[in-house]
């Protein structure tokens, strides 16, 4: 089962559905979806998805070899852990999505979408994920690796869905040391799959934005080191260095939204996430719709004047102080 990424490429089914690994029993539960219980004593459940965007392939690639040092040893299980592969023929195709963005959909969104392979997947998942939260009085951690459509200022940052309680330090504090360089607060509720755990379960949820993706072997994975020693340690119970530098903050101030056909992004399309921009300056329109710099200095994420309807075009930010 250390073969998870192959098999689930391959579309195949195993053979054998649980056994016991070195420091661990597994069981596999379905299309990319495998769950690892420690013979150790679990204080923590970690849900480590990958490839909810099926181009997005270095994490795919990261989470491959950490389930290869699991189960040949090297790493000796401390925490309950549940892997997924988010959009198995999206990444067996290379692609973002086959039909839909399967992250807009949680949160039961997916009812509102096109009845698709993606609708069905993200439904599933919901059900997967719940009966792994089910466990009581363990913190809960997740962390959904991403990488992103453009270069960036900040090479590796980390996305925080919206949460009512205040966020664990501790957890902050790791995302740095997993080489995150900024950290960007979400203000309202999404469909992602970090704002479904978070909201649901209270699980700590983080979106980690790991640089940019190229197709399956072609990715230089030193880039993503530092991701993988913080991870390695987070499941092996063993110290990390910290991060030498501060950690950026940012929180979202609003959300450029595509509603119609007459939308229209005032932003060259080679614009890198977290670019600033002045106050009053007209960042995008829609119809009637204006929308403007409202803080004196505004950084623009993930702008995408492609979007479908009614989708997020890009967000606004603001440095925290
Ligand atoms: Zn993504």
């Amino acid at each position: 089962m250390e073969t998870l990424l192959a098999l689930t490429l391959a579309g195949e089914t195993p053979a054998q559905k649980k056994g016991e690994g070195p420091s661990f029993n597994w069981q596999w539960h379905g299309e990319g979806v495998l769950e690892l219980m420690p013979h150790a004593d679990s204080k923590r459940s970690l849900l480590l998805s990958a490839g909810i965007h099926g181009n997005e392939t270095a994490p795919v690639e990261i989470v491959d070899l950490l389930l290869h040092a699991l189960f040949r040893g090297e790493i000796a299980l401390q925490n309950r852990l549940l892997v997924v592969l988010g959009n198995p023929p999206a990444l067996a195709e290379n692609k973002r999505y086959l039909t839909s963005d399967i992250n807009r959909m949680f949160g039961e969104r997916w009812s509102q979408f096109t009845e698709c392979g993606e609708t069905a997947r993200a439904a599933w998942l919901e059900g997967v994920v719940a009966a792994f939260f089910a466990t009581q009085g363990e913190e809960r951690w997740h962390l959904d690796l991403h990488t992103a459509i453009r270069a960036s200022w900040h090479m590796r940052f980390g996305v925080l869905p919206q949460r009512s309680q205040p966020w664990d330090e501790a957890f902050l504090t790791w995302l740095g040391d997993a080489g995150l360089e900024a950290l960007v607060f979400h203000q309202t509720p999404g469909g992602t799959f970090t704002h479904f755990t978070c909201e649901r379960f209270g699980a700590l949820a983080c979106t980690l934005e790991l640089g940019k993706a190229l197709p399956f072997g072609h990715n230089d994975l030193t880039h993503f080191a530092a991701t993988h020693q913080a991870l390695r340690a987070l499941l092996g119970g063993t110290p990390l260095a910290h991060a030498p530098g501060p950690v950026e903050r940012y929180r979202v101030v609003q959300q450029i939204t595509r509603r119609s056909e007459a939308f229209r992004l005032h932003m060259p399309a080679h614009t890198l996430n977290f670019t600033p921009f002045r106050q009053g300056v007209l960042l995008a329109e829609d119809g009637e719709e204006r929308y403007e710099v409202r803080q004196r200095t505004e950084y623009v994420l993930f702008p995408n004047p492609a979007v479908a309807l009614g989708l997020r075009a890009g967000l606004m930010l603001e440095k925290m102080t």
